[in-house]
């Protein structure tokens, strides 16, 4: 009976915790790191390891580059099928995939939605659109190019929080096992993300796995491997299918949505406890 009692009294003043953090954080739009250090300091006065749980693309990471490039690889090695069928936008979308057009694709609302972009260097042409991405999808979801993807800003300082408080980070991606281990973990290693591997853990997709089948699994391991000096503290995703699993696999956690891009757009994003929307990780 005292110990129901107990874990009674410990479950409020947990939630009078967080709540008092997200009054503070639901007041302003930037960053709440301080909120977020002051809570692992509260973690650390009780002997917690707080656990994050990661998305990679687009949340972590920004992989515009990398796209571009992949668009501009697909074209060469497809040269002459997609200018048999398509002549002026091959050329046209050669030109502008030539000139590294990151930047743009970063500047757009959704990253993810390929046809805005087309849009925005005047191809309008559906059928072209929807060959050319098949044709770049694989070299994409490739090592090829990881090694151009960037941090999101402030997620480096972020993570480096969690591993101080010495805290476990997982990254769950839809990246394949197969084909883009090597590269994710050495690009990991490069913006200083990935710590070491009593720290840090990476949880990629299997071939043929549906992506939310995957991610569920994933969390599912993550949730069974928490002993009982750890907490899951900290949950970021960009997708509103993937979002909505995650919060509610680790619920009453801080919940971060990243914004820039979505790939699918029908799923209604839903509005959680403790929840961060944000298109970046800086305070100000
Ligand atoms: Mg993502």
């Amino acid at each position: 009976m005292l110990l129901i009692q107990f874990r009674y009294f410990w479950v409020m003043k947990n939630i009078a915790l967080i709540l008092t953090l997200i009054a503070q954080v639901t007041t302003s739009d930037a960053f709440p790191i301080q909120e977020i250090k002051d809570q692992l300091n509260q973690l650390k006065e009780r002997q917690i390891h707080p656990v994050a749980v990661f998305d990679l693309d687009e949340t972590l990471i920004h992989s515009a580059k990398r796209k571009i490039l992949s668009y501009d690889k697909a074209i060469s090695i497809n040269r002459p099928v997609l200018f048999q069928n398509w002549p002026e936008e091959t050329l046209s979308a050669d030109q502008y995939f030539s000139k590294k057009e990151d930047a743009l694709m970063l500047s757009l609302p959704n990253q993810y939605d390929s046809t805005l972009f087309f849009k925005k260097i005047g191809i309008q042409n559906a059928d072209f659109v929807k060959q050319l991405d098949s044709f770049m999808l694989p070299i994409y979801l490739s090592n090829d190019f990881i090694p151009v993807d960037t941090a999101n800003r402030g997620a480096v300082q972020l993570l480096e929080l969690v591993y101080q408080a010495k805290g476990e980070v997982h990254f769950v991606s839809s990246r394949y096992q197969s084909t883009q281990e090597s590269g994710t973990i050495k690009n990991l290693v490069d913006l200083h993300l990935y710590r070491n591997s009593r720290q840090s853990f990476l949880h990629l997709r299997n071939d043929g796995e549906r992506s939310l089948d995957f991610k569920v699994r994933s969390y599912s391991e993550i949730k069974a491997g928490i002993v009982a000096n750890q907490q899951i503290f900290i949950v970021a995703e960009n997708e509103p299918e993937n979002f909505n699993a995650l919060t509610q696999y680790f619920p009453n956690v801080l919940s971060i949505f990243v914004t820039g891009a979505i790939m699918n757009l029908g799923i209604k994003l839903n509005q959680v406890p403790f929840m961060i929307t944000t298109k970046n990780f800086i305070q100000d």
